[in-house]
């Protein structure tokens, strides 16, 4: 059940915080390639952090056009009716960001490999940028991008609840060191919600107005609504 809220002010929230893991998940490791990416990216000095909000929005917008192409296609889903939405909150007291979508979610084998391994094209090429050693991580993170993983830049660390149509809900938690863990949660809405607890070094990030602009600077062509702390941006 999603926990919509809508009132005259025009406030609309569907980040909600009933999510329960039920029992101890399962520690995993990361493929090596992917720990060697994520001490990159964890440790670089790279300045323009923000654009981790780019990634994330971006693959929320995927995840969206995902649920309207199964529509689309007859594939039968759970809610297909359900409103396709990007929700952004961002919370001083509890340090967090946090970026929810109602799209297709992952089953436990797609967030195993999907957060687990380096299947995109960009971290690859990352990669052997650096093999040939001389570069300066920072800018080719820039460059290339990388995806999920950069928000290891700013979150020590970062929690992902998800749900697909038709399976349980999970929750895969990381700190970028080595291994993570995932297992089943109870209340976990359809789609994805994506909690950044940020490093001491990225405060602002929980700041309203700072996220406004990021969202302004990098996602003004995306397709889906997006809400920060209930307002539409
Ligand atoms: P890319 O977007 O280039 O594939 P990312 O590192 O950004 O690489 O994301 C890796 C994969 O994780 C995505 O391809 C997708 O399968 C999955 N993923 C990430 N975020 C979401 C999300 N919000 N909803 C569903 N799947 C997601
Ligand atoms: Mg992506």
């Amino acid at each position: 059940e999603q926990s919509s809220q809508d009132d005259e002010s025009g406030f609309h929230s569907i980040i909600g915080d009933g999510e329960k893991p039920t029992g101890q998940g399962t520690r995993m490791e990361f493929q090596a390639e992917t720990r060697m990416l994520l001490d990159i990216v964890a440790k670089s000095l790279y300045s323009e952090k923000e654009v981790f909000i780019r990634e994330l929005i971006s693959n929320s917008s995927d995840a969206l056009e995902k649920v309207r192409y199964f529509n689309l296609t007859g594939k039968s889903l759970e809610s297909p009716d359900r409103a396709l939405e990007i929700h952004i909150g961002t919370d001083k007291v509890a340090k967090t960001l946090t970026v929810q979508d109602t799209g297709v979610g992952m089953t436990r084998e797609e967030l195993v490999d999907n957060l687990g391994t380096i299947a995109r094209s960009g971290s690859k090429a990352f990669l052997e940028e650096l093999k040939k050693g001389s570069v300066d991580p920072g800018t080719i993170i820039g460059q290339f991008g990388v995806g999920f993983y950069s928000t290891f830049m700013i979150a020590e660390k970062v929690e992902v609840y998800t749900r697909a149509s038709g399976s349980p809900g999970y929750l895969w938690t990381s700190d970028g060191t080595g291994t993570y863990e995932v297992g089943e949660a109870e209340n976990v809405q359809l789609g994805t919600k994506i909690v950044a607890r940020l490093k001491p070094d990225s405060l602002e990030f929980a700041d309203e107005d700072r996220i406004k602009e990021v969202i302004r600077k990098y996602s003004n062509f995306v397709g889906n609504p997006i809400f920060l702390n209930g307002k539409q941006v």
